[in-house]
């Protein structure tokens, strides 16, 4: 780890007649350096580079755009700032720059963040109303610059999409930035189209090097990125969505606006490379602390048997999972009363879920839970169930609804967490299904965080992104909160699958339903997708039971949701003994050889995505300990019966021992420059076969 440093220093341009006071602050952690430069009423970055490294991204430094008009009664006023100076700081790493305005009076405060270790450079804008009187601001974004590509270099432009419902064919985006070159990517609360993940890296082909982005919230936000000219010029906003041009946020006095982070860091070699320090950041800075050393779980989820669960097969299930060697036994949908009565089934559980828990950590394994907590129903008791039929609780929803309204099964009316009330309920109402049912692991789903909401009294103006701002927050004030109470407690994502993927909820949950389609391929192509951007620790995928004609299949099927964040979702007890012993002996392998590679190692994207016409892999290396592991695939249609996968990562110079779980690679040792140059070749029988192939410095 190297310490994080910040290195101040003043320079005075003597430029005559006119003088201003140019200060410059340098940010750096292990891999980014970053200059930002501050006077009279600009703010610039003026050089981004690698650490280390002379060549500067930044040819020609761009002002940041400071918002220049605020509302005051509906009535535009013009806002003229003054750089004041950089603020004390206590927190390591942070440097704030402080801008005034003296009519309409604000602050507006630049606040910089270079964290210890690898990783980039993270900055936002908080707004401060001192005006004494409600004022309305308009969209700031939350960074501003232009890179400069080395003259004839090729870049191209990567992003990923979010995983909702199905990975579509396409996923993982390798874009040519040419002249002329635009690039429009959004991030909202709920992704219904081919959204990205908000991460994007800009890749020099030709100089193996490149900056990547990405946004910490999980409102409306986005990147418009725009390339012009040779060497090209490409030009990167970023923040709330840039599109909403009549955005706007309201401020009581004393109030203040921040804007979603945006992180900006620098990387050597391919995008791979790039990602694989961002994920190292992540798990470090960004990722809530991980209360159990075995982390990530191996997880069995009650959905295997759809809403039929109910206490004696919930059980057998943890029975069984026990003796698989699962660590976390969990209660999807089906346990509860009604939506937004989130009491446990008396029919089903008439002893509450607590003995359940208590039965699964007599075996050994922690409990968890789903609940759709901002789902709400018809069942009306008082303050106890959530409801639209509630009086006291109707303008929590974002409107009103009809009387003959009913819920379904586990989805209900959202509440919009903009409002306090509805966020006070919600907070109450999880302290007391975590104690009372013995959780130590709380999963979310549905919609959580709206961005449509016709209430005028929850904080919010109109604006879609004002909506999302206010409810965003909200949630993260929710389960800020209820973490710093169960500090012990692990946090799932699962918005119906892979709908609600940013930096923002990685700094809430431990890990990430990346979709919600749950066979072999969609599992590896949303992992592929998301891999990218984030931790694969946190990249979950549920596998379903689809173990196809043979064992091979059926081992298929499990290792592809086992290269992350690995959730059963199978009834085991259907499974034949073959089956059981095929998949103890993957949980086992899983638990000894992957996950400390999953946590500790890079990982590289070592074939095209995953399509099942080919063969696909990826690999994980960690050089500390010399163990590595190829997740080799052939496709379930992919002809050829043997592939060369490339392999990443490794010493050129070092001799490694090959080996493989299933045979298709002999026990060999072979040097690293060969399997990095000729590469390692697999040979598979079946169609939709897979091997685990080990290596092993020596
Ligand atoms: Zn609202």
């Amino acid at each position: 780890m190297t310490t994080a440093r910040i290195i101040q220093f003043a320079l005075v341009l003597a430029v005559t007649p006119v003088v201003h006071a140019q200060q410059r602050w340098a940010l750096k952690t292990a891999d980014t350096s970053l200059t930002v430069t501050a006077n009279a009423d600009q703010l610039a970055i003026t050089s981004l580079s690698f650490t280390g490294n002379a060549s500067n991204w930044i040819g020609r430094s761009v002002r940041f755009p400071l918002l220049d008009h605020i509302f005051i009664n509906n009535t535009s006023q013009p806002v003229r700032w003054k750089f004041l100076g950089k603020l004390g700081s206590h927190t390591v790493g942070e440097t704030t720059l402080q801008f005034i305005s003296s009519e309409p009076k604000l602050e507006l405060l630049s606040i910089w963040q270079a964290q210890p270790g690898p990783g980039p450079v993270e900055h936002h804008f908080e707004i401060v109303n001192r005006s004494g009187q409600v004022i309305e601001v308009p969209l700031q974004p939350s960074l501003a610059l232009t890179l400069t590509a080395p003259a004839e270099h090729s870049l191209e432009n990567w992003w990923v999409e979010k995983g909702g419902d199905r990975p579509s064919d396409a996923g993982t985006h390798r874009e040519p930035i040419n002249d002329g070159y635009r690039f429009n990517g959004r991030s909202t609360p709920y992704a219904e189209n081919r959204e990205m993940i908000p991460w994007m890296s800009i890749h020099d082909v030709t100089g193996s090097a490149g900056v990547y982005f990405g946004i910490e919230f999980s409102g409306r936000v986005g990147f418009d990125v725009s390339a012009a000219g040779q060497p090209l010029k490409v030009s990167i906003t970023a923040g709330l969505d840039p599109s909403e041009r009549d955005f706007r946020s309201r401020l009581a006095d004393g109030e203040r606006f921040v804007t979603p982070t945006l992180f900006v860091g620098c990387y050597r070699g391919d995008v791979d490379d790039g990602a694989n320090r961002l994920h190292s950041f992540v798990a470090t800075h960004l990722r809530p602390p991980v209360p159990d050393a075995r982390y990530p779980l191996v997880v069995n989820n009650s959905w295997g048997s759809g809403l039929a669960v109910d206490e004696a097969m919930a059980r057998h299930m943890i029975d069984d999972s026990a003796a698989l060697g699962v660590e976390l036994f969990h209660i999807d949908a089906g346990w509860f009363r009604a939506v937004g009565d989130w009491y446990p089934d008396p029919g089903k559980f008439p002893h509450g879920l607590a003995p359940v828990s208590d039965y699964a950590h007599s075996k050994g394994m922690l409990f968890g839970l789903w609940v759709g907590w901002t789902q709400g129903g018809t069942e009306s008791r008082g303050m106890e169930t959530l409801a639209v039929t509630n009086p006291k609780q109707r303008d929590w929803f974002t409107h009103d609804y009809p009387a003959n309204w009913k819920p379904s099964a586990f989805t209900g009316a959202t509440v919009c967490l903009g409002d306090a009330p509805a966020r006070a309920w919600c907070l109450n109402e999880l302290r007391r299904i975590v104690t009372s049912c013995k959780l130590d692991l709380l999963e979310h789903d549905q919609f959580m965080i709206v961005d449509q909401c016709d209430r005028t009294d929850h904080g919010h103006t109109t604006s879609p992104g004002d909506i999302a701002y206010h409810a965003a927050r909200g949630y993260y004030s929710v389960y800020d909160q209820l973490r710093k109470e169960y500090p012990h407690l692990l946090f799932e994502d699962c918005v119906n699958g892979g709908h609600t993927v940013d930096f923002g909820i990685v700094r809430r949950v431990h890990y990430i339903s990346i979709t919600d389609t749950y066979d072999p391929l969609s599992n590896r192509r949303a992992f592929y997708d998301a891999s990218y951007p984030l931790p694969p620790s946190m990249c979950e995928c549920y596998i379903e039971n689809q173990p196809g004609p043979s064992l091979a299949t059926f081992k298929t099927m499990l290792r592809s949701g086992m290269m992350g964040w690995c959730t059963l979702m199978c009834d085991t007890r259907a499974w034949s003994d073959e089956q059981h012993n095929a998949a103890r002996r993957q949980i086992e392998i899983y638990k000894k050889w992957i996950r400390p590679l999953i946590n500790h190692g890079n990982l590289f994207h070592i074939s095209s995505r995953p399509d099942e016409a080919r063969w696909d892999g990826m690999q994980y290396f960690n050089s500390q300990s010399g163990k590595g592991i190829v997740f080799a695939f052939r496709g379930a249609k992919a002809a050829e019966t043997s592939h060369v996968f490339r392999l990443k990562g490794l010493d050129h110079a070092a001799s490694y021992k090959v080996w493989s779980e299933d045979g298709s690679v002999a026990f060999n040792q072979v040097m690293g420059a060969k399997l990095m140059t000729e590469g390692l070749k697999v040979e598979l029988n079946g169609l939709g076969a897979s091997d685990l192939i080990y290596l092993q410095a020596q």
